[in-house]
């Protein structure tokens, strides 16, 4: 199985396809939940981290390489990077250590959304601790019980970032930072465009024939 590189405006269904990529035995490395992890650990970096992520800015490069790194280094199934590279910065140091790691079997997924369906799903997005996510405003991705894990029973929450000021400065950083490194991927031939509002079962059957 390809390797998957996904980049996509936040709130495009990253999380959701690499739910079921998982189920096919890929590994899931979401630069975002890592960073989350920081933040938990309450560590000095992890204080400045949850500073940067609250306002909806983009966290130092060589910190979130390094992540990705000790990730990547040993691993021996294939693999979704889920949220890296976000910058050019970050796809000239992920095509370093791939070159050093000898991986180029991969493919570049990019899910395409607006501004407002994007927002529309960040105000709506509840998630779990057990890494499943609901959407209050999308029928079909509603929990069962309000507020209630369907998977664990859990209380779900909000990110914190997931308001309406920081979401729309991830959009703007994420045009401003991204969008070049759509571009890097289309001149290598590498990147694929799917609209994000398809139906999710859609898009994860363009995914796999993308994949095969
Ligand atoms: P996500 O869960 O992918 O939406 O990421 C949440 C937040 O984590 C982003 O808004 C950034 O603050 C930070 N973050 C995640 N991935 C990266 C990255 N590759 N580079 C810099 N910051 C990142």
């Amino acid at each position: 199985m390809k390797n998957v590189i996904f980049i996509a405006p936040p709130a495009a269904g990253k999380g959701t396809q690499s739910i079921k990529l998982k189920e096919m035995g890929y590994i899931h490395i979401a630069t975002g939940d890592m960073l989350r992890e920081e933040v938990k650990s309450q560590s000095e970096l992890g204080k400045e981290i949850d500073a940067i992520m609250q306002k909806g800015g983009l966290v130092n490069d060589e910190i979130v390489f390094e992540l990705i790194k000790k990730k990547l280094i040993n691993l021996h199934s294939p693999f979704i990077l889920d949220g890296f590279p976000r910058s050019l910065k970050q796809a000239n140091l992920l095509d370093e250590l791939f070159k050093e790691l000898e991986i180029n079997n991969y493919e570049v997924i990019y899910l395409d959304i607006t501004l407002e369906e994007a927002l529309k799903r960040a105000l709506g997005r509840l998630t779990c601790s057990c890494g499943a996510s609901y959407n209050i405003y999308f029928k079909e991705l509603m929990p069962k019980v309000d507020g209630i894990c369907d998977k664990c029973g859990n209380v779900l929450v909000q990110r914190k970032d997931d308001n309406e000021n920081s979401f729309k400065i991830r959009f703007e950083n994420f045009l401003d930072s991204t969008l070049p490194v759509r571009e890097y991927y289309q001149h290598k031939n590498k990147l694929h465009v799917i609209d994000a509002t398809l139906d999710t079962n859609i898009i994860t059957d363009k995914i796999k024939e993308i994949l095969k």
